[in-house]
């Protein structure tokens, strides 16, 4: 929560640095939501792990049909059905075989997990502003956690 918060008044200051307008503002906040809460992906029962299987379970479906749905079918891309399936299987995957503050929680995630980004087909948006607002609105969830310079993938050491 109060990541999400340190992650807008950052983007507020750095405005033009990140060089956004005001048609970003609905991609950016849900960009600080989901990416201040992914690191808990590793959890079985956390939030995120359930937007991830309702949200990637949705496109999915939507995906599949839009052939049959053309009203729907003008507003989404063709590769919308894989864009759902890989959500549902990170979801998956993640919150069945990662140890909670293990891997997710460390800094390489927070390096490497804004490339994700990549993945969301036609976005219409600046695509380096948002991996670096992502990888700010991660690293806040590691500092809210105590992690400031996790790099071992174990979960719960002692030392960073
Ligand atoms: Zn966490």
């Amino acid at each position: 929560m109060i990541g999400m918060i340190v992650t807008c008044v950052a983007i507020v200051i750095f405005h033009n640095y990140f060089s956004l307008g005001w048609a970003e503002i609905p991609i950016v906040t849900a960009i600080i939501l989901l990416y201040a809460l992914l690191p808990d992906i590793d959890h079985k029962m956390s939030s995120i792990t359930w937007v991830f299987l309702i949200s990637g379970c949705l496109l999915f479906w939507l995906g599949y049909f839009h052939t049959k749905l053309p009203v729907i079918s003008q507003y989404l891309p063709n590769d919308t059905t894989y864009f759902g399936g890989a959500i549902m299987t990170l979801a998956i995957f993640s919150a069945l075989l990662l140890p909670h503050r293990g891997p997710t929680h460390t800094l390489w995630f927070v390096i490497l997990s804004p490339l994700l980004i990549l993945l969301v087909p036609n976005l219409n948006a600046p695509v380096i502003p948002l991996m670096i607002i992502a990888a700010l609105a991660c690293y806040t969830h590691l500092i809210a956690d105590g992690y400031l310079f996790k790099l071992s993938l174990a979960p719960k050491e002692g030392r960073w």
